[in-house]
């Protein structure tokens, strides 16, 4: 890599610049080894300028929200990790959302979701309630068509600007990411080749599109009505879930079926390879115990599908993506 790439970043961003970073303090996994290059953009303009800058170097880069779908293997990334961290929300004011029913919310991609989904209950705007246990970004859930309890970005979403693969700033409409479910076109190579079944037709510089913001159609509604769901929702989740270090739904479901439920029904809730466990509670949550390595999850994964393809004969497909080599 040339040396000024990291002189001038080093220069510009200070202790936001920052040289083999362990990615375990970034990934709600908290695991993974380290980020040759990391930096924490805070604005669009300096996102933009990253990885205009990343790009002309010919740096290898990965986008980071709130690293809550990504598996780091112990090799970390060979390259310049950009932690997303642009956090500005644009909401209408009190007198436009009192005449329209239907508004418009604009929200840069590094705003994480339950923060997001909370400052929307409070201004009394319905239509996000789905996000507050969520705890990836917004440019995450655009790009892996995050949901819950049967409502999506898919439905959610008006536009979204993003970075093209030629560095230009354009704004795209929801149908252009082709949405379905827990996937759009933009999501990530590993996860592509993880996903056989999938048949919509991408191109290889699609994974190159960066998120910048997007525009969420949201309702008006009482804060109170907004809160009382929310809360609903996050019970839910506390009675379903484990809580600590893990990383969602490791599987998609297949269709008309639940990969917790198959998983559950192979005898494998519990089971522990190191410190990596299939949870006690939910079967498609697999936990870190503390000090699990991801070729610990790895290996989880492979008895998980292998068992439950023996049992089932049904393939099941990683939701999460996997780093590293
Ligand atoms: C406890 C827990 C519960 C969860 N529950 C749910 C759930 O109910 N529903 C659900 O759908 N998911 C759930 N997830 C998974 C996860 O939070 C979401 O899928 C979320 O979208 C990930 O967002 P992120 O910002 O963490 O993305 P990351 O993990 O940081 O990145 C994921 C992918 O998106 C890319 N990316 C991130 N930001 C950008 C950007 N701005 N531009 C371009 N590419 C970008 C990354 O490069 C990577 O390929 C859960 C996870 C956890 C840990």
């Amino acid at each position: 890599m040339k040396k000024p790439f990291s002189v001038a970043f080093s220069q510009q961003f200070g202790s936001r610049f920052r040289l083999d970073e362990p990615l375990a303090n970034h990934t709600t996994f908290r695991l993974g080894g380290p980020a040759k290059f990391w930096v924490a953009p805070e604005t669009i303009d300096e996102l933009v300028a990253v990885v205009t800058s990343a790009r002309q170097y010919k740096v290898p880069f990965l986008m980071l929200g709130g690293g809550a779908n990504l598996l780091v293997r112990e090799s970390g990334f060979n390259g310049l990790v950009i932690q997303n961290r642009v956090n500005q929300v644009n909401f209408p004011t009190v007198e436009q959302q009192s005449v329209e029913s239907a508004v418009t919310v604009e929200v840069e991609s590094g705003v994480v979701l339950p923060n997001f989904a909370r400052r929307c209950a409070k201004r009394g705007l319905s239509g996000f309630e789905w996000a507050i246990g969520i705890p990836g970004t917004i440019g995450g859930a655009v790009v892996n068509n995050s949901g819950a309890y049967g409502n999506d970005m898919a439905q959610t979403m008006y536009r979204a600007e993003l970075l093209s693969p030629t560095n230009e700033r354009v704004w795209q409409f929801a149908d252009w990411f082709l949405y379905q479910y827990r996937f759009s076109r933009l999501k990530g190579r590993t996860s592509r080749l993880m996903s056989p079944t999938v048949s919509v037709k991408r191109t290889t510089t699609d994974t190159d599109w960066i998120v910048l913001r997007a525009e969420l159609q949201l309702t008006s509604a009482s804060v109170a009505e907004v809160e009382q769901r929310m809360k609903q929702f996050n019970n839910r989740r506390k009675a379903t879930q484990p809580a600590g270090a893990t990383i969602g739904s490791m599987f998609k479901n297949p269709p008309n079926d639940y990969a917790g439920r198959l998983i559950e029904a192979t005898g494998l809730k519990g089971y522990q390879v190191g410190q990596a466990q299939i949870s006690p509670l939910h079967a498609n949550f697999f936990q870190n115990l503390g000090g699990a390595t991801a070729t610990d999850v790895l290996a989880l994964i492979e008895t998980a599908r292998k068992t439950v393809h023996e049992q089932f004969n049904i393939n099941l497909e990683l939701e999460i993506e996997v780093v590293g080599d």
